[in-house]
C-alpha cells in the first residue's frame, strides 16, 4: 500500500525546533504517514531532535534536496562535483539519522534555470557520483529518487524517460525516478503513459496540481495520473507538494516563482489533499477491477 506524504512546506519555511515540531504533529493530526523534510541545508538539521518528534508522532520521514551551481554534479569543475558528492552525502547521513527512508528531489544537478543545454559529459559525471551516493544510500537502506523537473529548473532529467535512462545508467537497485504532476504537466507528452512506461523504475511521487495550490482545483487530469499509478502498480510514497506564499521563503521562493498566495490554512490544504488523494486512489483501484466485474456471461 502506498504511504502517503505531506512536504514539510505545506506547514513552515524552516527546520528550527519550534518548526519541526509543529510540521511534525500536524502532519501526525491530519493522518499522514510521512513528512517530507527540505534538506537544502542538510548541516542545519537538528537530527536528534527531528528523530525524537517523528517517534513521538509515529509517523515517518522522506528527505528532499536540489543541488546549487556551486556543487552541481553534472558541472565539468571538479571542485563542484566534489562539494556536490559531499552535499548529497550529508543528505543520506541526515537522513539516515533521523529514521527516514527516501532522499529525493534535483540530486541530479543543480536546482536553477540553466542557460546552456546539459552535455553528455555532463550526464555521465552526475552518474559517476550518483553511483558512489547510491553505495552509502544502500547501507543504510536509503532509496535515491531522481526527479524528474521542468526545464526551468533543472537541463538533465525534464521527462520521465530520460530518468529511466539515467537509473539504468546507474545501475543501482536504490536509485528510482521521482516523478511530479506539476513538472509532468509542462514538459510530458502524454502523462498517463509516462507514469505506466516508468514501471518498476518509479520509486517516489509528488502530487499537486497545475499551479501547486489545492488539488483538483488546477488543470491536470489528476484521476488519469491516479488510474495510471494504480495501472504501473505504484507501491511507493505519495507526496503531496504546495507552495504559496504564505510559508515559502527565500531561495526556494525565487527559485520556484512562488508569487501568488494560493492559500492560507496549511492544515485545510493538507486535510483536503490527503482526503482526494485517497478517494482517488480508491477510485483507480475499483476502476482497474471494472474489466473482471463485466466479462459478458
Ligand atoms: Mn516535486
Amino acid at each position: 500500500m502506498n504511504k502517503l506524504g505531506v512536504h514539510a512546506l505545506v506547514w513552515e519555511k524552516g527546520w528550527s525546533r519550534d518548526e519541526c515540531a509543529r510540521a511534525v504533529a500536524r502532519s501526525a493530526e491530519v493522518g499522514y504517514d510521512l513528512i517530507e523534510i527540505v534538506a537544502l541545508d542538510p548541516e542545519a538539521i537538528d537530527v536528534a531532535f527531528t528523530r525524537k518528534q517523528l517517534e513521538q508522532a509515529g509517523i515517518g520521514a522522506t528527505s528532499s534536496l536540489g543541488l546549487d551551481a556551486e556543487s552541481d554534479i553534472s558541472s565539468n569543475d571538479p571542485d563542484k562535483t566534489k562539494r556536490g558528492q559531499l552535499r548529497l552525502e550529508q543528505a543520506v547521513a541526515m537522513a539516515r539519522d533521523i529514521g527516514a527512508t527516501h532522499v529525493c528531489g534535483i540530486l541530479h544537478s543543480a536546482f536553477q534555470k540553466y542557460a546552456v543545454p546539459t552535455t553528455a559529459e555532463g550526464v555521465a559525471r552526475s552518474v559517476e557520483v550518483l553511483q558512489r551516493v547510491a553505495e552509502m544510500a544502500a547501507k543504510s537502506s536509503i532509496t535515491l529518487g531522481l526527479e524528474v523537473v521542468n526545464r526551468y529548473e533543472s537541463n538533465v532529467l525534464n521527462t520521465a524517460s530520460q530518468a529511466v535512462e539515467m537509473c539504468k545508467r546507474i545501475g543501482a537497485p536504490n536509485v528510482k525516478v521521482h516523478l511530479d504532476v506539476y513538472h509532468m504537466n509542462i514538459e510530458e507528452s502524454d502523462i498517463r503513459s509516462a507514469i505506466i512506461e516508468t514501471g518498476d523504475y518509479l520509486g517516489y511521487f509528488h502530487t499537486g496540481d497545475s499551479h501547486r495550490g489545492y488539488m483538483g482545483s488546477g488543470s491536470i487530469d489528476l484521476a488519469g495520473v491516479f488510474r495510471a499509478l494504480v495501472k504501473a502498480n505504484y507501491q511507493g510514497p505519495i507526496t503531496f507538494e504546495s507552495f504559496s506564499s504564505r510559508v515559502v521563503g527565500q531561495p526556494l521562493e525565487g527559485i520556484l516563482g512562488i508569487w501568488r498566495n494560493l492559500w492560507e490554512d496549511g492544515f485545510d490544504l493538507a486535510s483536503h489533499a490527503k482526503q482526494y488523494t485517497e478517494a482517488q486512489l480508491k477510485a483507480a483501484q475499483e476502476a482497474e477491477k471494472q474489466a473482471t466485474r463485466s466479462r459478458l456471461v
